[in-house]
C-alpha cells in the first residue's frame, strides 16, 4: 500500500521525520510530497525542500520525495495511492485535519486519511516555530535535522535579528498540472 504524506514542510522538522520513519514502517511505500502553494511565501523554495527532504530521509529504503501542485487527492490518483498520511500534535490541528480528510474524502471516495499521533517530544513542534526562533537568532539544531539548521542558518546569517529574509520566489508554476519528477 502507498501513502501520501502531503505538507509544506517549509522546512522539514524532526517532528516530520518521525512521522515519515514511523509511516515507512506502516507502508510499502511512502511518498512525501511538498505542496506548491502559490498563495504562500516560503522560507525556501520547492526544489531546495525536496532535497533538503531528500538528505534527511537516505536512510529510508521505501521513501520518494517529489513536489506537486493542485488538489492532493488528484495527485493521489495519480500515483495510485489510496492512502493520505497525516501527524496529529493537538486538538487545534485535529479540527482542521478532520475538515480536511472529509473534504477529500467527498472528491474521491476512496481515499482514506491515516493520522499518526506526534511522539511527544515534537508535540509543540512546527515549521512556524523553528522559523521564528531563527528569526531571533536562537539555535534549531535540536528541532530540524542537521544539514537543514545549517541552511536556516544560511539564511538568516545576512539578515538583521527579528527581521524575515527575503522571500524567494517559487520557481514558475510547471505549465502540466503535476510536477513530478
Ligand atoms: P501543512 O501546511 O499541510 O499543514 P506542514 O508541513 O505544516 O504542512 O505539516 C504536514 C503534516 O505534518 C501535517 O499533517 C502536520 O499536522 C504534520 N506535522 C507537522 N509537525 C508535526 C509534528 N511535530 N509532529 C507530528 N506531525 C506533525
Amino acid at each position: 500500500m502507498i501513502a501520501i504524506y502531503p505538507g509544506s514542510f517549509d522546512p522539514i522538522t524532526l517532528g516530520h521525520l518521525d512521522i515519515i520513519e514511523r509511516g515507512c514502517k506502516l507502508f510499502e511505500r511512502v511518498i512525501v510530497a511538498v505542496l506548491c502553494n502559490p498563495e504562500k511565501s516560503p522560507l525556501f523554495p520547492v526544489q531546495e525542500r525536496v532535497e533538503q527532504i531528500r538528505r534527511c530521509t537516505q536512510h529510508l529504503e521505501n521513501v520518494e520525495v517529489d513536489s506537486f501542485v493542485g488538489l492532493t487527492v488528484d495527485y493521489a490518483k495519480l500515483r495510485n495511492a489510496k492512502v493520505l498520511l497525516r501527524g496529529l500534535r493537538a486538538v487545534s490541528d485535529f479540527e482542521k485535519e478532520l475538515q480536511m480528510a472529509h473534504t477529500n474524502h467527498t472528491l474521491w471516495d476512496e481515499i482514506e486519511t491515516v493520522f499518526l499521533a506526534t511522539s511527544n517530544e515534537y508535540s509543540f513542534l512546527s515549521s512556524s516555530v523553528v522559523k521564528e526562533i531563527a528569526k531571533f537568532g536562537g539555535s534549531v539544531d535540536h528541532l530540524v535535522p542537521q544539514q537543514v539548521a545549517l541552511d536556516i542558518c544560511q539564511c538568516y546569517a545576512e539578515t538583521p535579528p527579528g527581521a524575515t529574509p527575503p522571500i524567494i520566489m517559487n520557481p514558475p508554476t510547471p505549465l502540466n498540472h503535476f510536477q513530478v519528477e
